[in-house]
């Protein structure tokens, strides 16, 4: 099939290589955009031939399959242009690196961001799961995103019912998160600390040396993942090449060799313990594809 250059295909991609679990088959086509409306040409073109299409950010929140996927795989990772301030006010591209926006924001003497500094993500990613990290998260901030949905591209004010816990709903395959216009604050001093803080502390608990997709599971209501994980005994079990984070039981890490099944079937048998010693059910964070 001949692909228009503005959708910057490429055949055959390992999905190994796409996301930070390291895991997953090849994509049939993997399409790089550089312009927005070079995405909505995409998923027009998708539509018309009847092509399944997968959205990626920094897949860092993916468990891709070992069978890779049949159809196109649309990578929104580069920003499409420089964030744009207007006082306390950014618009970003979506396609930009979370923690990159964030210390640029700090730059700009603006705080709102800064904890969520060191989670690995595009702005999108971000919009698309709620993400957020000790005591922020993004939809404290987003009060307008542009998203392309049902063939349109708008922009939408942001309600307060939008965005909950790890959910959203400016996620794939609802719509594709364009670009997002964050409300911050004028910094007060702390915001340089805090991010620094928050960095520190990702170094010290979290197994950053192996591939993840950060926390398998969401928090359970009134509960930590890690700890019920943990008090269970299943602190660096493993099936195959997945393993149980012997530094934070709530991370699956993929120790080199670990397979979309491995990762499913520990994930399966870690809910299966957890429930029956503890009660409590636990929900996947991660995406699959
Ligand atoms: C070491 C590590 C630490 C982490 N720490 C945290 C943390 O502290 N807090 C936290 O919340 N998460 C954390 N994560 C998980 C992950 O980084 C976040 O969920 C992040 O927001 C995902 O962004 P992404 O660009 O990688 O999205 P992807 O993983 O590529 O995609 C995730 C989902 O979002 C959808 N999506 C992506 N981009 C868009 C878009 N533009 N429009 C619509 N939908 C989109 C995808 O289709 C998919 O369903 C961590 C992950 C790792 C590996």
């Amino acid at each position: 099939m001949e692909l228009p250059d503005s959708f910057g295909a490429e055949p055959n991609i390992p999905l190994s290589e796409l996301t930070s679990f390291r895991i997953g088959g090849a994509a049939q086509v993997v399409l790089q955009p550089r312009t927005y409306d070079a995405i909505e040409e995409i998923v027009s073109f998708a539509d018309r031939n009847g092509i399944p299409l997968a959205l990626l950010g920094k897949g860092t929140n993916i468990l891709a399959s070992d069978k890779g996927f049949q159809g196109f795989v649309l990578r929104f990772d580069t920003p499409m242009h420089e964030p744009v301030y207007r006082g306390t006010t950014v618009i970003a591209c979506c396609g930009t690196s979370l923690t990159s926006l964030a210390r640029d924001t700090v730059r700009h003497g603006l705080m709102g961001l800064e904890k969520l500094c060191g989670i690995p993500g595009t702005l999108g990613g971000a919009c698309a799961m709620n993400a957020g990290a000790y005591g922020g998260e993004i939809k404290q901030v987003l009060k307008r995103i542009r998203v392309l949905k049902n063939g349109t591209d708008q922009w939408i004010d942001v309600g307060e019912d939008d965005l909950g816990y790890r959910r959203s709903a400016f996620s794939f395959p609802d719509c594709i998160a364009l670009e997002a216009e964050l409300s911050l604050k004028e910094d007060d001093g702390s915001a340089l600390h805090t991010m620094q803080n928050c960095i520190e502390k990702r170094r010290e608990k979290q197994p950053l040396e192996l591939p993840s997709a950060g926390s398998t599971f969401k928090r359970p209501e009134g509960h930590f993942a890690g700890a019920l994980i943990e008090q269970c005994g299943l602190k660096g079990f493993s099936i195959g090449g997945a393993k149980v984070s012997e530094k934070h039981a709530g991370f699956i890490v993929n120790t080199g060799c670990a397979t979309e099944a491995d990762v499913a079937a520990l994930i399966a048998y870690v809910q299966q313990i957890v429930k029956e010693r503890t009660g409590v059910s636990l929900e996947p964070e991660i995406k699959r594809i």
